[in-house]
């Protein structure tokens, strides 16, 4: 059969970016009312009938699982699976839900140099970092400025290491030239912001300022925030690099990096404004704090925050001007089913000032006796201003219910409910109807956007065939399951090139070989492209067969290794008949493998010898002996390996 070649590519940064997103649970919990269980979570299977569950969530592995019906995959197959979508369509599907732009296009020369682009986008990051650190240290402009300055806020140093802050030197172009010296290119100076050039002049972006890079959740540096020390009526007291390839102000959070362990050991995160809120905090002894920078709350950061924690607590120091501003973006956090604090500081505190003032235990023990619910803190703010005002209380009625009214959990809905009709002495019946008024309205806008969406595709909608797992024989499929599961495990010790050294073969080095040194690799074309694409990684250490398979730009390859992995086909019949199954797979490798093996030629051989047979009859109506001669020539030695092979099978399988 020949695969059909795939319509478009959206490209592997896209692809990493929805699966990141599109946390298994979340996707499904739209659809299918999940409990935990254990590490899982179970609910009712949408694909088939029945009345106890047995529709299985791994948050863990990224995968669903119904032990009724036997449909799996990742969140994408889900998707598909559900709404009757394409792969493409299905992480378009995605990418709308968690708003992330897609390109679609087939990975081209040019998309292949901006991921290098991306890499070297990093290193001169990582390179101006620790430019700027070395000059806050031991630098005589960098000391008496930029370090005297952290030194008067009382920070220690130790702290001041560990978000690696810095100093730019003043001047126009010292950064710059100084990392053009060590052979870092002016094109990615300016991609990254840190050198500014227009068309007759050039300077650093950053000069004469404090340095704080931001990180990334791998703690790679993306981008800086440089405040200035110098009074300059003209300058902006703090500015950030420019949004680019590797730094979207929207999707980081600063000190996530830094945070992100203690944000799952406390199960909580405290979210403050500024980069020096959360050195403070991080130097009082917590740890769990992040920084939105500025910028209002955005849907990608709550999710960012989510992957650890779904306890929030804002930490405010603004006005009540100011706190009023910023409630609504707080929808969004509660939309995530994420529980929300809000605490307010002292009179003329900062998370920054408290923190050196309390300490880790004073100040902890503030949160805890003041944080305040956040529906309740909005409720009680609010009604402060619409006292004996009858328009404003009905405003702040439906303002506050339209809090309420996000809330994806139904019970935490009623408690919240109850609350509010105590707080703001209206009926709860009166307060239900409003959400239900809410809801729909929120529903209907969604619904209409829906359609409209449908509509727009059904007029431009395009067949996309995915190779589906019957077309491959059973054979092929344990073949590639176990290329994919087990390349790396070691599997034969073999004798290297001089004495007495050692080499191990592994599962994939093994039965690559095998079916290259017969010529017995499949016609099938996507079992061709995983087969090659193994064998051209066999030498790439970082190489995960697994996650580079189940996540492929490529659909149809992604949707077979997400088939094999979910355990369709772990247990072959042949296997359990054999009782071979009785051992765990991985600690049988040296039986199993040889045996798939033989067990995939076999196969292949039998599919030749029909294939053959065929010719030879054509061959001989038209009697054309020299060619029946040669094709029984072939079939002789077929009929030599076949018998080599069933023998070894028959002597393998009991083993
Ligand atoms: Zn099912």
């Amino acid at each position: 059969m020949i695969s059909p070649t795939f319509a478009f590519m959206i490209d592997h940064a896209t692809i990493g970016r929805i699966i990141d997103a599109a946390e298994i649970s979340d996707v499904v919990s739209d659809f299918v009312t999940l409990r935990k269980r254990g590490v899982n979570q179970l609910g009712l299977c949408p694909f088939h009938n029945e009345k106890t569950p047995s529709f299985t969530v791994s948050s863990a592995k990224g995968i669903f699982k119904c032990f009724g019906c036997g449909k799996g995959g990742n969140s994408v197959n889900f998707i598909m699976e559900h709404e009757n979508l394409s792969y493409p369509e299905a992480l378009k599907y995605l990418a709308k839900k968690y708003h992330i732009d897609i390109v679609e296009k087939e990975e081209t020369e040019e998309q292949k140099q901006q991921k290098d682009d991306r890499e070297s986008m990093m290193i001169v990051s990582s390179y101006a970092q620790k430019f700027f650190t070395r000059f806050l240290w031991d630098e005589n402009e960098g000391r008496t400025i930029g370090l005297s300055y952290f030194r008067e806020r009382s920070f220690r140093d130790d702290i001041l290491k560990k978000f690696e802050v810095g100093f730019a030197p003043d001047g126009k172009t010292p950064f710059t030239e100084s990392a053009q010296k060590e052979g870092y290119k002016i094109n990615y100076l300016e991609k990254t912001g840190l050198t500014i050039t227009r068309d007759d002049w050039q300077r650093d972006r950053f000069a004469g300022r404090v340095m704080f890079p931001i990180h990334n959740l791998a703690g790679r540096v993306i981008a800086f925030g440089g405040r200035i020390l110098k009074e300059d009526k003209k300058a902006a007291k703090y500015i950030n690099s420019p949004e680019s390839d590797i730094y979207h102000k929207s999707k980081v959070l600063y000190g996530i990096f830094q945070a992100k362990r203690e944000m799952s050991k406390t199960e909580k995160c405290y979210l403050v404004e500024g980069y020096t809120d959360v050195i403070s905090m991080h130097q009082a002894g917590i740890e769990n704090v992040v920084a939105s920078s500025g910028t209002a709350l955005t849907r990608d950061q709550i999710r960012m925050v989510k992957r650890f924690t779904s306890n929030v607590t804002i930490i405010y120091d603004g006005d009540e001007a100011g706190i009023k501003a910023s409630l609504r973006g707080i929808d969004l956090v509660l939309e995530e089913g994420m529980n929300v604090k809000v605490l307010l500081l002292p009179q003329g505190e900062d998370p920054d000032s408290y923190a050196k003032k309390m300490g880790a235990t004073g100040y902890l023990n503030y949160i805890q006796e003041n944080e305040t619910d956040f529906i309740q803190f909005k409720t009680r703010l609010l009604l402060k201003s619409t006292e004996n005002d009858p328009i404003a209380k009905a405003r702040l009625i439906s303002e506050v219910i339209r809090s309420v009214s996000v809330i994806p959990d139904t019970i935490t809905r009623s408690v919240y409910i109850k609350e509010c009709s105590r707080l703001l002495e209206v009926n709860e019946e009166v307060l239900y109807t409003e959400v239900r008024k809410q809801k729909s309205k929120q529903n209907e806008e969604f619904r209409k956007k829906e359609f409209r969406e449908k509509a727009k595709k059904s007029t431009q909608k395009t067949e996309i065939p995915v190779a589906k797992p019957s077309d491959f024989s059973v054979e092929e499929l344990e073949y590639l399951r176990f290329l994919l599961k087990h390349c790396k495990a070691p599997l034969f010790e073999e004798e290297g090139e001089n004495p007495n050294e050692i080499e191990t073969l592994s599962v994939g080095e093994f039965m690559i070989q095998e079916l290259e040194t017969d010529e017995l690799v499949s016609e099938n074309a996507l079992f061709q492209k995983i087969f090659y694409e193994v064998r051209d990684n066999l030498d790439n250490e970082k190489f995960d067969s697994w996650k580079h398979f189940i996540y492929h730009p490529d659909g149809e390859i992604s949707q077979l290794a997400t088939n094999l992995l979910s355990e369709k086909y772990v247990e072959s019949k042949r296997w359990s008949k054999a009782g071979a199954f009785m051992e765990k797979e991985e600690d049988i490798l040296e039986v199993l493998v040889p045996k798939i093996i033989s067990e995939y030629k076999f196969r292949k051989i039998k599919i030749m010898q029909s294939d053959i047979e065929k010719a030879i009859n054509i061959a001989s109506d038209e009697k054309d002996f020299e060619t029946v001669f040669n094709l029984l020539n072939t079939m002789t030695n077929l009929k030599k390996v076949e018998k080599e092979l069933s023998e070894k099978l028959g002597s393998r399988t009991f083993n």
